[in-house]
């Protein structure tokens, strides 16, 4: 599903401000797979995450989404594949505030093509996935921080993508909500999808649902734990 070659991130190449930020990544995801991605801030998991995501290229190496390789797609042939292949969950939401949820779910439908009836289908699932179905018709900026994460979450999952990358989702989120997160990941896993997490926070240590602890440190994947 995931598999990334020799992958280095060079920001700001040939200057003085040059910064090594990922140094030769070699790392393989099966398809329905939960992957952590842990390791300290700054060690370079964000940087990862965008480039599995498309939204930024590799200095140099290979990686290969669903038999597609990503790291030479031009810019619009790689926001099709995000449009299609990708879900992306952050620690920060980044709602319309001022719409209902279920408009919010809907946002990155409306250029899909789709009738306004198979959308309201798809947005209904997604938010009953996510558990945020009882406040579709409220206004985002009425609903508390767990539940504005349930909502974007929900719009992660509306297009129904087979890759979920989470960047930090817990790291606004006080423990009960952390928890109800925990809930709907291991939901996704049920349902076959292969999510990477990138997070820092104890509470996926252990996880059973987890088959897979890669631990980053300055760039570099120092430690690979495969579970059965
Ligand atoms: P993490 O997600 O583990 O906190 P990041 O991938 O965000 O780590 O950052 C890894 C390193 O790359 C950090 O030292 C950070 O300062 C640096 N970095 C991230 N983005 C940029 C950028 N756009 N330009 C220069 N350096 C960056």
């Amino acid at each position: 599903m995931v598999e990334l070659n020799s992958v280095s991130k060079i920001y700001n190449e040939g200057t003085s401000q040059a910064f090594e930020a990922l140094k030769s990544i070699d790392m393989h995801i099966n398809k329905g797979e939960v992957a952590i991605l842990s390791g300290v801030s700054g060690s370079g998991k964000s940087t990862l995450l965008s480039l599995i995501a498309g939204l930024d290229k590799p200095s140099s190496g290979k990686i290969v989404v669903e038999g597609e390789l990503i790291s030479k797609l031009p810019d619009l042939h790689a926001s099709a594949y995000r449009a299609k292949t990708i879900g992306v969950i952050f620690q920060h939401f980044n709602l319309l505030e001022s719409l209902s949820v279920e408009e919010n779910v809907i946002v990155p439908l409306i250029n899909s093509g789709l009738d306004m009836q198979t959308i309201t289908v798809m947005a209904e699932k997604s938010m009953k996935l996510a558990a945020i179905s009882h406040k579709a018709s409220q206004e985002v900026k009425a609903l508390s921080g767990g539940e504005k994460q349930r909502c974007a979450i929900a719009r992660a999952l509306v297009h129904e993508p087979e890759l979920i990358l989470c960047d930090e989702p817990t790291a606004n989120l006080d423990r009960a909500n952390s928890l109800k997160f925990i809930e709907i990941l291991q939901s996704l896993h049920a349902m076959g999808k292969t999510v990477i997490v990138a997070t820092h926070d104890p509470l996926f240590e252990g996880l059973s649902f987890v088959s897979k602890v890669l631990s980053m440190e300055d760039g570099e994947i120092v430690n690979s734990e495969q579970r059965e």
